[in-house]
């Protein structure tokens, strides 16, 4: 289903619960990211075609912050992440403010208003892997919501989109009225985790109106060419999708945490030192971003806030070139095609860039399996 919506309507400071969360939030390619640069707004967001998602422990207060000293009068969503801490159940799919005397969602989503965003999201817990339950608690919980403004959060185990899931959350999300978000709790690359799962979240943001997807990589633009309402993506990798409660984030190798570097050539995202070391004996490819201005990709190996800011709006920037790409295409078959042509041409580009590098395909960058589905699933 394709963005109905071809303009945009301004994100004033102040929304009050009768504004619908679709008409604030059509569109749009958020930056999902714990700011640190209060009370500065990242230059590299592109206001007009995206915003911010705050998360992070104090998500609210430094939303306040953004939206009072900063004077920022973007979009922005405020995602606590309860699904971090909590999941969810029959009786309690929401994780409610345990600092009141008598805590509701309604509340909780007042709070999110109260501190700028533009839109409020419900505080739902992870939905376990087949926890039907919980899943029909969420639909019953958002039934009793009769706010315009509100985005129903669904962080369900990626299992959910598996082939024996995906109905089932297909026809969950159809019965929610309001913009549904679905965020991807996995170890490591969600959409990594087995070959069916693209198509199956391509089905989900297709067959669904007024999906969401947050919290995620550029599987965030692969979502809104192919319906989704709004898109966020994660800063850094710990922003591109969460773990289950309990759980830790696992990392493929420990040592310091380097910035992970989007290679716009190969359309994927790289750690810092792997394209430190890739490059040691030959020119990296340069990128003409704003901040990069023809240098190359590989000289983000640093921990330092400087070197973070701008491997971070180097990214930023160079998604936001190809959002605002996507929106120059008519919604529709032309946009699936020219997504789908994209994606390929990156893939194309592997074998050149191993081949540039004197890498066998072995050795060498190789596609992630995410990307080789974008280029080769059938657009209709
Ligand atoms: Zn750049």
């Amino acid at each position: 289903m394709s963005n109905p919506r071809s303009f945009r309507s301004p994100a004033l400071q102040v929304l009050d619960a009768t504004v619908p969360a679709t008409s604030v939030l059509s569109g749009r390619v958020l930056l999902h990211e714990e700011s640190r640069f209060i009370p500065h707004q990242r230059g590299a967001v592109d206001n007009e075609r995206g915003g911010v998602v705050m998360t992070g422990n104090t998500a609210d207060d430094r939303a306040l912050r953004l939206r009072t000293e900063a004077a920022f009068t973007g979009a922005m969503l405020i995602d606590s992440a309860p699904y971090k801490t909590y999941t969810a159940t029959a009786e309690q799919p929401f994780l409610l403010p345990s600092d009141e005397l008598f805590p509701s969602v309604d509340l909780s989503l007042g709070f999110q208003k109260a501190r700028g965003a533009s839109a409020a999201i419900t505080p739902t817990g992870y939905i376990a892997p087949g926890d039907s339950k919980a899943l029909k608690a969420v639909i019953r919980e958002a039934s009793l919501i009769e706010r315009a403004d509100t985005v129903v959060s669904l962080p369900i185990d990626v299992t959910w989109l598996r082939d024996d899931r995906v109905d089932q959350l297909i026809a969950a999300c159809a019965r929610i009225s309001q913009p549904k978000a679905l965020v991807m709790i996995a170890q490591f690359d969600p959409l990594k985790q087995s070959k069916e799962l693209p198509g199956n979240l391509r089905r989900v943001v297709s067959e669904v109106e007024n999906m969401m997807l947050l919290r995620t990589d550029l599987a965030g633009l692969e979502a809104m060419v192919h319906g989704a309402l709004c898109a966020g993506i994660g800063i850094s990798s710990t922003v591109r999708h969460s773990v289950a409660p309990g759980e830790k984030p696992a990392v493929n190798k420990p040592g310091p945490n380097y910035p992970s570097v989007l290679m716009p050539e190969l359309m994927r995202f790289s750690g810092a030192e792997a394209l430190s070391n890739r490059y040691a004996n030959a020119d990296a490819p340069p990128c003409y971003c704003a901040v990069c201005d023809g240098r190359g990709i590989d000289r983000f190996l640093g921990t330092d806030r400087d070197t973070r800011i701008e491997a971070g709006d180097h990214n930023v920037l160079t998604w936001s070139a190809w959002v605002e790409e996507m929106a120059s295409t008519t919604p529709g078959l032309q946009r699936k095609t020219w997504w789908r042509d994209k994606c390929a041409a990156a893939i194309d580009n592997y074998a050149l860039e191993n081949q540039r590098l004197g890498l066998s395909t072995k050795k060498g960058f190789q596609p992630p399996l995410p990307l080789c589905a974008w280029a080769t699933l059938p657009v209709s």
